[in-house]
């Protein structure tokens, strides 16, 4: 029988768990504030073992606020319309050659 009390989950191993949670759910009252506080969540996310599963969960249920995975809601926004977007068609490449007037002109000197 599968049990899933026994089985370990990446949240087991966030090294955030009993960290500040108003340091991953900042609120600046200025843009500089919030942005030395969203740095000081990141720097802990960037030590984290679990930070490309936890970015993962944070995408998949689209966790509009916090830190997650060393990301803000900003960047998970661009990394979901990013990953939504369909792929762009390459254009081909046009090389252009010079002019052949000139190139006449060039041989003729
Ligand atoms: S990546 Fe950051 S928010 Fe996610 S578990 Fe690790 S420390 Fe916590």
């Amino acid at each position: 029988m599968h049990n899933d009390e026994n089985e370990e989950h990446w949240t087991d191993h966030a090294i955030c768990r009993g960290a500040d949670p108003d340091l991953f759910f900042p609120i600046g009252y200025s843009a500089e504030v919030l942005r030395e506080q969203m740095d000081a969540a990141k720097a802990v996310c960037a030590n984290c073992p679990v930070k490309a599963e936890c970015l993962a969960w944070a995408l998949r249920v689209g966790e509009p606020d916090g830190i997650w995975g060393g990301t803000t809601p900003e960047e998970r926004r661009y990394l979901r319309r990013t990953a939504e977007a369909p792929a762009r068609r390459r254009l081909p490449v046009i090389v252009v050659r010079g002019d052949a007037s000139e190139s006449e002109h060039a041989s003729a000197a």
